[in-house]
């Protein structure tokens, strides 16, 4: 079963979105651009991790990390421009301790723009979708995106935790427990996670003593506040979407074409021969 993301690929002209008008689409980098180093990647499904049926025999590639033909260029440009620097700050200097010899201690306070890190968040787990209808907060996010002085709204929360793999995960949509080992409530899910940085967006205030950047939700995108950031707070690199006994996720069309990108070590030796070739 070929990848939905493979027709979206090649496709140039749709409508966008974020504001929802057709015309020509550009690609969008998911992680942004600006917060993690360019490199060939392995493009698989999500679930193919845990149902074998779904993995592909041959991974699509791509040789400048995973990205999506699904915005306008004023969209784009929205987001790389307000949120995304943001978000990138806040990934680099997180990298940049984490890949130091400093001694670091157990929590590291950061300063960052909350309500802006949560609208690039959300705004690149809009630029992921590939249906062709809504789902998820996606008429949500779209205002938020498009209005940076709408507080974030009660039914969204964004939570962080540090995720020092290089696996990069876009997930988009599906149902969770909202308590670990407990089926009787769910929440609404998605994430994105990169290095070092993993990001659950959710319909429920609290999940497994996660920081929460949405405590901050009425302040405005431009606003500096001072986080925690518990650097022994350590899930797996498949964490919350890998099934367990007391987790798994219920999901549709959506979850099913989320995608997770691995870095190849090969390729990106081949790709840099063939930059020096130049
Ligand atoms: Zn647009």
């Amino acid at each position: 079963m070929d990848i939905l993301y493979k027709k979206y690929k090649k496709r140039k002209i749709g409508p966008c979105n974020i504001c929802q008008k057709t015309g020509r689409l550009t690609w969008d980098h998911v992680p942004p651009k600006g917060g993690i180093d360019l490199a060939p990647v392995e493009i698989d499904r999500v679930t193919s991790h845990f149902i074998s049926n779904f993995k592909l025999e041959n991974p699509e590639i791509s040789n400048d990390g995973l990205k999506y033909r699904t915005l306008c260029s004023r969209c784009n440009s929205i987001l790389g421009n307000k949120y995304d620097p943001a978000l990138n700050d806040f990934a680099k200097t997180l990298a940049k301790l984490l890949n130091s010899s400093l001694y670091l201690p157990e929590t590291i306070k950061l300063s960052i723009r909350p309500t802006a890190v949560i609208r690039a968040v959300l705004g690149h787990l809009l630029t992921a979708r590939l249906s062709s209808v809504d789902s998820f907060f996606d008429p949500t996010i779209r205002e938020l995106v498009l209005n940076d002085e709408i507080p974030i709204p009660k039914n969204i929360s964004v939570f962080y935790w540090i995720h020092p793999f290089a696996q990069q995960i876009v997930f988009r949509d599906a149902l969770m427990p909202s308590r670990i080992g407990n089926f009787s409530e769910f929440q609404r899910i998605g994430f994105l996670k990169y290095f070092p940085l993993g990001f659950l967006v959710s319909d429920i205030s609290e999940y497994e003593g996660l920081g929460s950047l949405s405590i901050w939700r009425n302040e405005p995108s431009s606003k500096i506040v001072e986080i925690s950031v518990r650097l022994n707070q350590f899930r797996g690199a498949f964490w919350p979407e890998a099934p367990s006994p007391g987790n798994f996720l219920m999901f549709g069309a959506d979850g099913l074409e989320s995608l997770m990108a691995h870095p190849n070590k090969k390729l990106i030796e081949e790709y840099r021969q063939h930059l020096k070739s130049f």
